[in-house]
């Protein structure tokens, strides 16, 4: 475990409000009410970002059979998904600030290359969906509770370690869990699959602006196209059918009870994602969500599945009517063609917004 002093790192809790500064006139107050609001969230990414790291380090220890180079590998994409969110906080963090003072130094000699790029280059997935890749690359779970068990217990010790601080965070006021994760797998309605399962988490990180960034980088690099195509038109009713025998069940992380519970999907996924066999079912009527189309772990677990299933990704459809020629080419074309770089604009901009330097998209990539 990394030495516990930086978590408290320097930041001190407020708890000042108007009642016990009768003489601040209102909108001075409204003003440090506002200053002390982006302090709390700068603290609580620095904060998460720690303590995540900190309990990710200690996974790859505990699994002692797993390769180096695979560790290593999984550790630098994730400094560097960290460090990224750091870099584009609207006041940004240092990838040093994330790590106890006795280890920046090391961390930077070992991993260099995250510590280099998070300035310049983007991650392809959030933390959370990171340790997901993780540990269903190197475990081998046979059924989705299986994984949530191992999840739960995750959590459990991330919150758990963070209870013996004075200034650690609870489960909601944390950046980088994911509340949602999905399974999905696809059953040939003729027989003769191994029902692989495939596995999605919801994007884990706050602000809406980094939740816009993560989605438009999704868009562009790692979801299937036809899976951007449908984000994409999600206001506008157009939308994907998948071939029969798609099934996807979600489960949500219910805080008090330290639970990975079944969730019914949204109504953005049933609009977006048609003929998928979704459990528990929908509800009725669909309940209006507030969230961004994208956001959903379903997105993330369709579209791994879209990716490693050709006979799936051959059957996808779009909506579109009169519909595009009748091929799922027609649609990555047509996101190729007339999407794909009005998001590239869209996330250079956003980007640039928050002291990013992307002068063009680059994705940090090991060798
Ligand atoms: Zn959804």
């Amino acid at each position: 475990m990394l030495p516990k002093a930086v978590v408290t790192n320097g930041h001190t809790e407020h708890s000042t409000t108007a009642a016990n500064e009768p003489n601040v006139p209102p909108e001075k107050w409204q003003q440090k009410r506002l200053v002390r609001q982006k302090e709390k969230l700068r603290s609580n990414l620095l904060k998460s970002g720690f303590q995540f790291l900190d309990r990710f380090v200690e996974l790859l220890k505990e699994m002692e059979d797993v390769p180096k180079d695979t560790k290593k590998k999984y550790l630098q994409k994730m400094l560097h998904a960290i460090f990224f969110f750091g870099q584009i906080h609207v006041t940004p963090i240092e990838p040093r600030e994330f790590l106890p003072e006795s280890h920046q130094d090391t961390f930077r000699c070992l991993y260099l290359a995250p510590f280099q790029q998070c300035t310049t280059h983007l991650p392809t997935k959030t933390p959370y969906s990171i340790l997901l890749d993780y540990v269903t690359e190197v475990k081998r779970f046979t059924t989705p509770q299986e994984l949530m068990s191992f999840l739960q217990s995750f959590n459990a010790q991330l919150w758990n370690q963070s209870l013996e601080e004075p200034h650690a965070l609870n489960a909601t006021e944390f950046t980088f869990t994911a509340s949602v994760i999905a399974c999905c797998f696809y059953s040939d309605p003729q027989g003769g699959t191994d029902l692989h399962h495939f596995y999605g988490a919801s994007l884990s990180c706050k602000g809406l602006h980094e939740r816009r960034i993560m989605i438009e980088l999704s868009s562009i690099k790692t979801w299937h196209k036809a899976m951007a195509y449908a984000v994409h038109h999600g206001d506008t009713g157009l939308a994907i059918t998948f071939p029969e025998g798609m099934w996807s069940q979600a489960f949500q992380f219910n805080v008090e009870e330290q639970k990975y519970q079944e969730k019914s999907p949204c109504g953005k996924c049933q609009q977006m994602f048609r003929n998928v066999n979704f459990w528990p079912p929908p509800n009725t009527p669909a309940t209006g969500d507030k969230w961004q189309y994208g956001n959903c772990a379903e997105v993330e677990s369709l579209s791994k599945l879209l990716l490693g299933t050709r006979v799936v990704e051959e059957g996808v459809r779009s909506t579109r009517t009169p519909p595009l020629p009748n091929s799922y080419e027609a649609i990555e074309r047509d996101f190729t063609n007339s999407i794909e770089e009005d998001i590239k604009k869209s996330l250079i901009n956003r980007l640039r917004s928050r002291q990013f330097k992307a002068k063009t998209l680059q994705f940090f990539n090991l060798q």
